[in-house]
Parts: structure tokens; sequence; C-alpha cells
């Protein structure tokens, strides 16, 4: 039996679709993009959005992927509270100084002023590692490896961005222990690698593996690993991903140690180890790092391995002419398609609402970023094929109904693979190996990042940033108007070092060291 059709609300769908260009003007274009095409929607605290359907089904995809992976590893799901303690909070010095700029507290609790303020986690390893000293009290009881979904809260006042920066927002964070460094500094790349799948298996984003330079690192971390994406609209790097070695920083004052283990002769007292940890997260940002990536003047394009709906069916050619016969055997066509398909393991829906158009529903479906459009029409129907239209490309092209099952899954792996194809050649030329300081800012002007050699020296990277800021303050010929004195960042220090001769100094010339990396460089998020 056909279920019933819901009649749509129409007083509250705009039909306008998006009504700037992503050229024109990419912030406008990208709050109506993730509004009109339900990714999201707006609240009445700055900072904090409402995350839709579509945009949970992604997040559910990673988190599923994601779990899968570190499964293998051993790490299990746990969850510590949302609230950490003063004491908790301030115990490890250049963790808290990085942080407390951005850290909530609640004072109140009702209307009574609480004794101690208490605060929201920007991130848990306060709030953790207490409870792993208490775990941890023999090598026996290494290693110990944590994750939790949850979320966290940064007040940022840098401007908010739907998805990218937000003051609320959702990841992962893991958190591990182990007794060599070795060990640690092993899942540190592992899990990097992880990431990179999440956004180059997934979510059709390519990223460049790399370490962060020091300043740029985890507050309270040995080193920071990273994955650096790139939005092409602007050309500003965005960091995608991060996966910290702590060292045996936090271990020291939480007092998280062993006995180390070591045959000792008799008498001897075993030297007590503080255990090297590891935290890493990914978070709702991924989403919006796509969105960006590959929405165009339309709306979203969603890659299929994460749209909630891969493949729409619409019922197309039903005029006045047609014969009520003729519409119901269409329909009932319709209905088998979408059974098919479901079969297949596709996540599929149709369209046959008759009070919209065919236009205005390709339109509408375009705008949510439905991967593929499934056109069937009376004619389609007697020569016994469907028409298909991509949503990346808006390639059309015939398929047998017979032969949906298998066609429709290779086509949506075809449209996976192209995304991805399409957005790495974009990063790639766009990523400029400069020799010459005078041509960092207007290459970066052009919306490039730029590989640079250099001496690593987290202060020196940082004059790099103070330097070209002020370069581009008097340039004045950036194409990207959002961003006229901003400077370039150290992005990453790419684990891949393949471009070229490294040349004998430091690029920047006051500097005068010796330049020991390709060091990417530029505007960041
Ligand atoms: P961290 O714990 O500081 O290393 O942050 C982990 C990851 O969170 C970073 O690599 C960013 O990709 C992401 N991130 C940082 N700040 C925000 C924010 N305000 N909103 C969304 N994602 C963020």
């Amino acid at each position: 039996q056909k279920p019933k059709e819901k009649k749509a609300n129409t007083a509250q769908i705009d039909t306008k679709g998006i009504t700037v260009k992503k050229a024109d003007d990419l912030s406008a274009w990208y709050q109506q993009m993730i509004a009109k095409g339900e990714f999201i929607s707006y609240y009445d605290i700055s900072g904090c959005y409402i995350l839709e359907p579509s945009s949970m089904h992604i997040w559910e995809t990673i988190k599923s992927f994601f779990t899968s992976k570190i499964e293998t590893l051993g790490v299990e799901p746990c969850y510590y509270p949302v609230f950490i303690s003063k004491a908790n909070l301030e115990k490890e010095k250049a963790h808290i100084d990085g942080f407390a700029a951005e850290v909530a507290w609640v004072t109140l609790g009702g209307k009574s002023k609480l004794e101690e303020p208490i605060a929201v986690r920007p991130t848990s390893e306060t709030a953790m590692y207490k409870d792993f000293s208490d775990k941890i009290q023999s090598h026996r009881d290494l290693p110990l490896k944590r994750n939790q979904w949850n979320n966290v809260v940064r007040w940022e006042f840098k401007n908010p961005m739907p998805f990218l920066r937000t003051r609320e927002f959702l990841w992962q964070e893991g958190h591990t222990a182990h007794l060599t460094e070795k060990e640690a500094s092993i899942e540190v790349l592992q899990i990097l690698d992880y990431y990179t799948a999440v956004y180059e298996e997934l979510l059709a984003c390519p990223v460049v593996k790399g370490r962060k330079t020091k300043n740029e690192q985890f507050p309270g971390a040995e080193y920071t690993t990273t994955i650096e994406g790139f939005i092409t609209s602007t050309g500003r790097g965005i960091q995608a991903a991060t996966s910290h070695c702590l060292g045996q920083h936090f271990a020291n004052m939480y007092n998280i140690k062993v006995e180390d283990p070591a045959p000792r002769k008799e008498g001897e007292v075993a030297e007590k180890l503080p255990v090297w940890q590891n935290s890493w997260g990914l978070t709702t940002r991924s989403i919006g790092v796509m969105m960006l990536t590959h929405g165009d003047d339309k709306g979203a394009v969603i890659p299929p391995r994460v749209a909630r709906i891969q493949a729409i069916v619409i019922p197309v050619g039903i005029t006045a002419k047609t014969t009520p016969e003729d519409k119901e055997k269409l329909l009932d066509e319709v209905y088998n398609i979408v059974a098919t398909l479901k079969r297949a393991g596709i996540r599929v829906d149709k369209d046959a609402r008759d009070y919209y158009g065919a236009g205005w529903k390709f339109a509408n479906w375009e705008l949510k970023g439905v991967p593929l459009r499934i056109e069937l029409g009376p004619k389609d129907l007697a020569s016994g094929v469907v028409m298909t239209a991509r949503r990346d490309t808006n390639d059309k092209a015939a398929i047998p109904i017979a032969d949906l099952a298998s066609g429709v899954p290779k086509l949506l792996e075809t449209i996976q693979s192209d995304m991805l194809a399409r957005a790495q050649k974009e990063y790639d030329e766009h990523r400029i190996v400069v020799k010459k300081w005078e041509e960092i800012v207007p290459v970066i002007n052009k919306k490039n990042v730029v590989l640079i050699p250099h001496c690593e020296d987290g202060d020196c990277a940082d004059a790099v940033k103070d330097e070209t800021a002020k370069q581009g303050e008097t340039d004045g010929q950036a194409e990207d108007e959002k961003a006229p004195s901003m400077g370039a960042k150290a992005l990453c220090i790419p684990f891949d070092q393949a471009y070229g001769d490294l040349p004998e100094l430091c690029l920047r010339p006051s500097c005068g060291k010796k330049a020991t990396k390709w060091i990417q460089f530029g505007r960041s998020y």
C-alpha cells in the first residue's frame, strides 16, 4: 500500500533559493546555504547553532566510522562530567594559560552564589587526569585508552561561523596513557591517519598532514600533529583536526606514575615513571569545511557517503493531458524504484508532491545537496530507463531501470571519488613554493598558501605572521577582502617535504638561521 503523502507547510518554505553567489560574498552565501538547505537553524545566543537532521546524519556517520577505527586500537568509550573544578582546571600551568581566555564559568546555582566558580569544560584533560591517577596504579594498568563523544564550550571572541568556529561544539576527545614514549608517539600518528580518512574518504576534502610549530601547538602538549585543510574560495587554511602527544607534563602534575617494570637488583627501589599521554580531537568544524569546499551557487553539495538522502526520485512529465491510468503507472514505478534502491542499500527518497512543479523540486533538492536526482517520465517508463542528474557536475545520463540496483551505487561512488579528486587538484594548485621573502604577500593575496624554507623556531614563525600582516596592509591587492591585514601564519610543518632542495637559510630576512624544513604558511580561519 502506498503511504499517504504529507502536505508540506508551504508557508515556511522559502522558494527563492540562494540569492548570493559564492564568489561574490562567501560569508552571506555560506549562511544562506546552510540555513536554506536545512543544515543549521539560528539560535539566540551568539556562537551557538541548532544542528538539523542533515547535519546530525553527517556527524553520526563520522562517529560510527571513527569509532570502528579506534576500537581496533582498544580505545574504550566513557563519559566525564561537563563541569570541572577550578583547582583541577588550573593544575597544568601552560594548559590553563592557553585556555583561560575562553573558559565559561558557572558562578550561580539558582540564586545562590557558588563558593568556588565551576568551569564548563573547554576540553577534558583536567577533568579526566585526576581520575587517571586513581586508575593507573601499576604498569599493568597501562595502556589506558579512552574516548568520549561530547560537547565542549570555548567562549571564543573571534567572529563565530557556524560549524567552523562556534562557542559550543560537538567533538570526540580521545585520552590515552602509555608506559613508553614510543607507544604514545605511534598512536598519535595512527589517529592522524584516521582523521585523514574521515576528511578524505567521507567528506571528500583533502588535507595535509604535519606537525604544528612550537607556538601553535596545544597548550600543555609536548608536540601537536595536525591535518590542515584549505578553503579555496578564500585561499585560507583551516586546522581540520589535531592529535597531541602531551608528553609527561600532565602525568607529573596529576601524579599519574607507575613503578618502572624493568628488572632490578634485590633491595633496589623501583623508579616512579610518569606515564606518556596523548589527546586528540575532531569536531563538527569538519562539516563546515566540507560545506564550504563543495557547495556551489545552487546550494550544498554533499558527498554520497555522508548524505542523509543519497538519491531523490522525482516523477516528471505529468501534464493536464496525462490520463489517470498513465499517472498511476508512473507513480507505481517510482515506488518500485525506491524499493529496489532501498534493497540495494541506498538512502533514497521520492518527491511525488503534485502541488510543486518539477523545476521547483529540482532546485529544492539541489539546495539540500542530494548527490543524485533520478527522474522518471512517461517516455522514460516506455523505454524502461530513468534519467539521472549528478548534483556535483550536473551531468545527465540514462540508466536502464533493470540496472538501477548496481548502477546507482556505482554512480554514487564515482561522484564521491570525483569530488575528492577535484578538491585535491584545487588544494594542490594553491600550495605554492616560495623562495623569495617579498613574494609571500602577493602569493597569499592570490588565495594561496605558501611553502617556505624556515628554521622551525616558534618565535620566528610568529614574526613571519606579524611582518607579512604589515606588508598586507600596505599592499592592498588581497583578493579575499575580509583578510586585508591578516598575515601568513604557520599552518604546519608537512610530513611530506618533497618540495625540492631546501635553501640554506630561513626565508625571513632578519632571521639568519639555517632553514631546516619547508613550512606551510597562509591566512587561516
Ligand atoms: P584542540 O583541542 O584545541 O586541539 O582542538 C581540536 C580541534 O577542534 C581543532 O583541531 C579544531 O579543528 C577544532 N576547533 C577548535 N576550536 C573550535 C571551535 N571554536 N569550533 C569548532 N571547532 C573547533
